[in-house]
C-alpha cells in the first residue's frame, strides 16, 4: 500500500483546492510546499496586488473629495505602512489556508518535492514517498529575459517588498502586471514609463477598451515607449539604473520591473524520471481531465499553461478531486471565462472581442455606451467609461461584454452569467434599469 492516496506538489490555488476536496472525499493526502501555503495568488499576486490597488486609489479619492465638500488639508502617503499592513494580511491568509488544510487532515510538508517515478517523490530532506496518484500544482514564475544586467531588475515577486517608493520606474511588458503596476505606481506619485516590444497592450482584450485605458493612462502622466527593447542594464554610481534601448533614447531610472509573462515551474522537477511530457516553455502537457502522459500523474493550474488565472486553477483542482476521488467525473468548461485588469481605472471582459466575433461569426452587431460616471462629473474628473456589447447578428445572443470604468470587474462578474447562459440582447433590453448606477448602461444600449 502506498504512503498516501494522493501526493500534491505545490500548495497554491489549484493544489490547496485539490488536496482539501480529495481529503474530504476520503483520500489520504499530503502536500509539499517549498515556499508558503497559498501560492502566487495569495502570497505575491492577486491578493496583495488588489490591496495595493485599493491603497493607490485613495490618491484620486482624496483629490475628488473636495468637490464633495470634504476638506483634506494635506495628503501624505506612507508606503511602509501600506506595505507592512498588506504583508501582515498575507501572513494571516497563509495561516488561514494552512488551517483549512490541517482541518481536512491534509499533511503539509514544508519542503521541496521532486518526482522520482510515476508513483514516487523525494523530499529535499531525502525522504522517499510513494503515492497512488500525484498532482503537480507547482505554478509559474516571472520570466526574466537574458539581458546583461538583468540582476538589477525586479519582478512581481519583489515589488511587494520595496524599501521605498521609487521616484521613477520603468515597467517592461504590456500585459496584466505591467498595466496594473503602472497604475499603482502612478497613483503613488512615481514617474512611470511603460516599455513594450510592440504597440499592442493587453493582447486578447477588446482593443477599443484597451485604447481607452491608454488614453486615460497618458492623461494621468504614464509614459509609453512602444516597439522598444532593453538591450543593457547598468547600475550607475548614483545608484540609479541606466537602460540602453533600441527604439528610444537611453533612460535612467530608480527601479526596473519586468512583467513579460510567467513560465511554468517544471525545472528539475523530475518530469523525465516520471515519464511526463513537457511542452513549450516547460508547460506540462495534460488532457481534458488534467492527466499527464503518465497514467497516475495529473497537473493543474499555471504549470499547465492553459489559462493562467486563479479561479481556473481552483476549478481544475476541484474537477480533478471530484473525478478521481469523488466518483463524479467532471471537466472544466473553458468557455466564457471572465477576466479583469485592475488598472486605474480597471477593465474587464468576457466572451468574444469584436475582432474575434467578426472572424468567427457571420454577422456581428456591437452596441457601445461611452459615458462619464456621475461621480467623475461632480468631481470634475474628465475620465469616461466605455461599455461594449458584442452580439451575434443571426441569433441576437450576446457573445461578449467589454468594459472599462470604475468597478468594471465587480459589474462584469454578474454580467458574465448572462453571457455564459447565452442570453440575448432582447433579454438585456427587457431588464429594467437600476438607477442611478453605472451598470444600468448594460440594459440601456440601443
Ligand atoms: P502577460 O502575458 O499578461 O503579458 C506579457 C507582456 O509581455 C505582453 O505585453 C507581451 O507582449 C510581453 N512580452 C512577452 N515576452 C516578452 C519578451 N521576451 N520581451 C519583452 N516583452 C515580452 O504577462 P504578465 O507577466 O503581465 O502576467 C502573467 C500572467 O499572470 C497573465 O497572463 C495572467 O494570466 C496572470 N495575471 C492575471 C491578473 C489578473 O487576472 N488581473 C493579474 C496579473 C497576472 P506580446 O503581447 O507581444 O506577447
Amino acid at each position: 500500500m502506498a504512503d498516501y492516496d494522493l501526493f500534491v506538489i505545490g500548495a497554491g490555488s489549484g493544489g490547496v483546492r485539490a488536496s482539501r476536496i480529495s481529503a474530504a472525499h476520503g483520500a489520504r493526502v499530503a502536500v509539499a510546499e517549498e515556499h508558503k501555503v497559498g501560492g502566487t495568488c495569495v502570497i505575491r499576486g492577486c491578493v496583495p496586488k488588489k490591496l495595493l490597488v485599493y491603497g493607490a486609489h485613495f490618491a484620486e479619492d482624496l483629490e475628488d473629495a473636495a468637490m464633495f465638500g470634504w476638506d483634506v488639508p494635506e495628503k501624505r502617503f506612507d508606503w511602509v505602512v501600506l506595505r507592512d499592513n498588506v504583508l501582515a494580511e498575507v501572513d494571516r491568509l497563509e495561516g488561514a489556508y494552512t488551517e483549512t488544510l490541517t482541518n481536512h487532515d491534509v499533511e503539509i510538508l514544508a519542503e521541496r518535492a521532486v518526482l522520482t517515478g510515476p508513483n514516487s517523490v523525494r523530499l529535499a530532506s531525502g525522504r522517499e514517498i510513494s503515492a497512488g496518484r500525484i498532482l503537480i500544482a507547482t505554478g509559474a514564475r516571472p520570466l526574466m529575459p537574458d539581458i546583461p544586467g538583468i540582476e538589477h531588475a525586479i519582478s512581481s515577486n519583489e515589488v511587494f517588498h520595496l524599501e521605498q517608493i521609487p521616484e521613477r520606474i520603468v515597467i517592461v511588458g504590456g500585459g496584466y502586471i505591467a498595466n496594473e503596476f503602472a497604475g499603482i505606481f502612478n497613483q503613488f506619485g512615481t514617474k512611470v514609463t511603460l516599455v513594450n516590444r510592440t504597440d499592442v497592450l493587453l493582447r486578447g482584450y477588446d482593443q477599443q477598451v484597451v485604447d481607452r485605458l491608454m488614453q486615460i493612462s497618458v492623461r494621468k502622466g504614464i509614459d509609453f515607449k512602444f516597439h522598444t527593447v532593453i538591450e543593457n542594464i547598468e547600475r550607475l554610481d548614483s545608484g540609479r539604473l541606466k537602460l540602453t534601448m533600441t527604439g528610444c533614447d537611453d533612460i535612467e531610472t530608480d527601479q526596473l520591473l519586468f512583467a513579460v509573462g510567467r513560465v511554468p515551474n517544471t525545472d528539475a522537477l523530475g518530469c523525465d524520471a516520471a515519464g511526463i511530457e513537457v511542452a513549450e516553455k516547460g508547460a506540462i502537457k495534460v488532457d481534458a481531465d488534467s492527466r499527464t502522459s503518465a497514467e497516475s500523474i495529473f497537473a493543474v493550474g499555471d504549470v499547465t499553461n492553459r489559462v493562467q488565472l486563479t479561479p481556473v486553477a481552483i476549478r481544475e483542482g476541484q474537477a480533478f478531486a471530484d473525478s478521481v476521488f469523488g466518483g463524479k467525473p467532471t471537466r472544466l468548461d473553458y468557455g466564457c471565462i471572465p477576466s479583469a485588469v485592475f488598472s486605474h481605472p480597471p477593465l474587464a471582459g468576457v466572451g468574444l472581442t469584436e475582432g474575434q466575433a467578426r472572424n468567427k461569426l457571420g454577422s456581428v452587431k456591437t452596441y457601445t455606451s461611452d459615458f462619464r460616471p456621475m461621480k467623475n462629473v461632480l468631481a470634475g474628473r474628465n475620465e469616461r467609461s466605455l461599455y461594449k456589447l458584442v452580439v451575434d447578428g443571426s441569433t441576437d445572443r450576446i457573445v461578449g461584454i467589454h468594459m472599462i470604468g470604475p468597478d468594471a470587474p465587480e459589474i462584469m462578474q454578474a454580467a458574465a452569467i448572462a453571457v455564459k447562459a447565452q442570453l440575448r440582447k432582447e433579454d438585456f433590453d427587457a431588464t429594467v434599469a437600476l438607477h442611478p448606477t453605472m451598470a444600468e448602461e448594460l440594459v440601456l444600449m440601443r
